[in-house]
């Protein structure tokens, strides 16, 4: 059959679950290697030494641990709330979070500049291109430190290793890698829900004598080239392996095509990859934009993307056009139905039509059927992250890339000189783990340090059956603690830096009542966190976790992790946009329900 006709409504679906049984494994995520032990080097920083510095044992208002855009974007919020006194303490040697570690060629946003890169009217800056490279993005972290004087106090190449309260002084204590041990009244955590990197749990993967590295730690050394794009130059006398077909190896794979002697690439599962249409930015275009441009754009993308009306689409991508569909088909019945069997049968229906398209781009673009075939994606998009690319597909036109497809099973073993896969060795100087990072793991263990609140009480034991706070921000028993990331609140997937931006206007604003009523201490009520997490429950909207899904990290891996695993996807019941004006009528109300200020 063409790939353009959409299938039979039922054999489509036969073919889904076909597909996710032939990938589901009784080990789900633990088929994964942590990056502990002998496998501690792929965690090591390759872009800068460490700078010497004394150890610290200072005290400041407001501490941050992560300096990616959660910290960055609090750091922004706190300033210009009017507290100063900020620290910043980062793993990496800089700010920029996943855009310091994931400088892999190709790295891009994948959601528009306009609506991904924060504070762009507060900095001046104008994205280059509607999809920004890693460089600028990374660029535009720094110029986010600069311009908010958040370098002043910042602390580099650091890592927390204990967090505890100190219930007599009303401090968090801070112990890192560094010899430090600071103490802070309020201290907020963004640690990034993708950031510890993970391995394969392939037999023999300590075996491999050819060069190695993850993604997120690209050895240009070994690979030549640079972040912006350079031919990667070492590799053209070289036969490269990577291992992992997300959208991580869909960015790179294309510069590691043009530039190895021979690549084999070893897919499990392919990604579903629609198209791009990246273009450079008209400044005389930008400069039409009225101020306050940037919270219409992201309230409008946020609408649209997640099944809302608006008079018009902005941001126009393939985010926005799932959403589109969906209701383009809602109002072509006649007449128009709104029930929850007819939204699901729109979004069953454009979702069958979008992923008939994604298919037959394959086939439009690969040049050999096989491989083609081998490409096409069996899942509903939303099942794992969806890529938009236009130059991934044509990679395997190239003469010396070489897809080893293996149905769904993964590598069989490494040795010393290569892999093994689907029975046949493959020889190879160097092996690129394109394998993702950890997710669904204890939050201490991703962190790398526990949090010890009052009376000796653990984050970890705390959240033992699952994440519970009020707004996905306060744990009670946590004083003066703030998290920082999606999970609980708006749980907007498809632009996490909407999600950190209220966040930081949030927690701004109750530091700045802390400090204007002369607090030192802000806690949750018990009944408060126990009320927001009943409305959450009962509202069950939660991020992903289909067990229909093709396994991943969407699913954990096709397992049922229990009911701690539900709650910890819980978001708003009444969606994103729900959540942003009510966490913003929460703030501005000035009453800040479900907290307690004490001096
Ligand atoms: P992923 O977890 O998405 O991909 C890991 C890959 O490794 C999968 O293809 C997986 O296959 C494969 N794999 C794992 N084990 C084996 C094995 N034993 N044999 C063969 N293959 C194996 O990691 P990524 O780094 O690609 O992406 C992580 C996330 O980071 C994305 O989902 C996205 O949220 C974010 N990201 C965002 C970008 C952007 O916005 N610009 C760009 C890149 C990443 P399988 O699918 O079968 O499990």
């Amino acid at each position: 059959m063409p790939a353009d006709v959409v299938m039979d409504k039922d054999a489509l679906r036969s073919k889904y679950l076909e597909e996710r049984d032939k990938r589901l494994r009784s080990d789900g995520n633990e088929q994964y290697v942590e990056l502990t032990g002998q496998f501690a080097k792929y965690l090591e920083d390759p872009y800068v030494e460490p700078a010497e510095r004394e150890s610290l044992h200072d005290d400041v208002t407001f501490a941050f641990i992560g300096g990616g855009f959660a910290g960055l974007l609090a750091g922004a919020k706190m300033r210009q709330a009017g507290i100063d006194d900020i620290r910043i303490i980062e793993k990496g040697g800089d700010f920029g979070g996943t855009w310091y570690w994931n400088r892999y060629p190709g790295a891009q946003c994948d959601t528009a500049s306009f609506v991904y890169m924060p504070l762009l009217e507060e900095t001046g800056h104008m994205p280059s291109e509607k999809y920004c490279k890693g460089p600028e993005i990374l660029d535009h972290c720094r110029r986010i430190g600069e311009h908010f004087d958040l370098y002043e106090k910042a602390v580099f190449s650091t890592e927390v290793t204990s967090l505890d309260w100190d219930e007599s002084a009303s401090r968090w204590i801070i112990k890192t890698n560094r010899g430090d041990e600071m103490r802070a009244k309020f201290i907020a955590m963004g640690t990034g829900p993708l950031h510890r990197p993970k391995l394969p749990g392939i037999a023999g993967i300590d075996t491999f004598g050819g060069h190695t590295f993850h993604t997120s730690r690209w050895d240009y050394e070994y690979t030549g080239g640079n972040p912006a794009g350079a031919p990667l130059d070492g590799l053209a006398d070289k036969r490269v392996g990577i291992i992992g077909t997300g959208a991580t190896s869909v960015q790179c794979i294309p510069h590691l095509a043009r530039a190895a002697k021979e690549l084999f690439v070893f897919q499990r599962t392919p990604s579903s990859i629609d198209v791009r249409n990246n273009h450079s930015i008209d400044p005389e275009w930008f400069d039409t934009l009225e101020p306050g441009w940037q919270q219409r754009w992201l309230v409008n993308f946020t609408t649209l993307q997640t099944g809302g009306f608006v008079d018009e689409d902005l941001v126009k991508d393939g985010w926005t056009d799932i959403s589109k569909r969906i209701r383009d088909k809602l109002f072509s019945a006649d007449p128009p139905e709104f029930t929850p069997e007819a939204m699901e049968r729109a979004y069953h229906d454009s979702d069958d039509e979008k992923m008939t398209e994604v298919r037959a781009r394959v086939d439009q673009v690969v040049d050999d059927e096989i491989t083609a075939e081998k490409l096409k994606p069996w899942y509903r998009q939303l099942c794992k992250r969806p890529c938009f690319h236009d130059e991934y597909l044509l990679a395997y036109n190239e003469p010396g890339t070489h897809l080893i497809d293996t149905d769904g099973k993964g590598v069989e073993r490494i040795d010393d000189t290569g892999i093994w896969a689907n029975g046949e060795h493959y020889e190879l100087d160097c092996l690129i783990y394109a394998s993702g990072f950890e997710v669904g793991t204890e939050y201490a263990r991703r962190s790398g340090f526990e949090t010890v609140g009052r009376d000796g009480l653990t984050l970890s034991e705390y959240w033992a059956d699952g994440m519970s706070s009020l707004h996905g921000i306060h744990m009670h028993g946590f004083p003066n603690l703030f998290m920082v990331q999606p999970t609980h609140g708006a749980n907007l997937i498809s632009n996490i830096p909407h999600n950190l931006i209220e966040r930081g206007n949030t927690i701004a604003a109750i530091v700045k009542h802390a400090s204007d009523i002369d607090a030192d201490r802000v806690e949750v009520t018990p009944e408060a966190e126990a009320a927001w997490m009943e409305r959450l429950i009962t509202g069950g909207r939660q991020f992903a976790g289909n067990p229909d899904c093709t396994p991943g990290y969407y699913n954990n891996e096709g397992q049922d992790a229990g009911p701690g695993d539900m709650v910890n996807r819980l978001g708003f019941p009444e969606g994103p946009t729900a959540y942003f004006e009510y966490i913003a009528d929460w703030r501005s109300s000035g009453e800040f329900a479900g907290l307690e200020f004490r001096s």
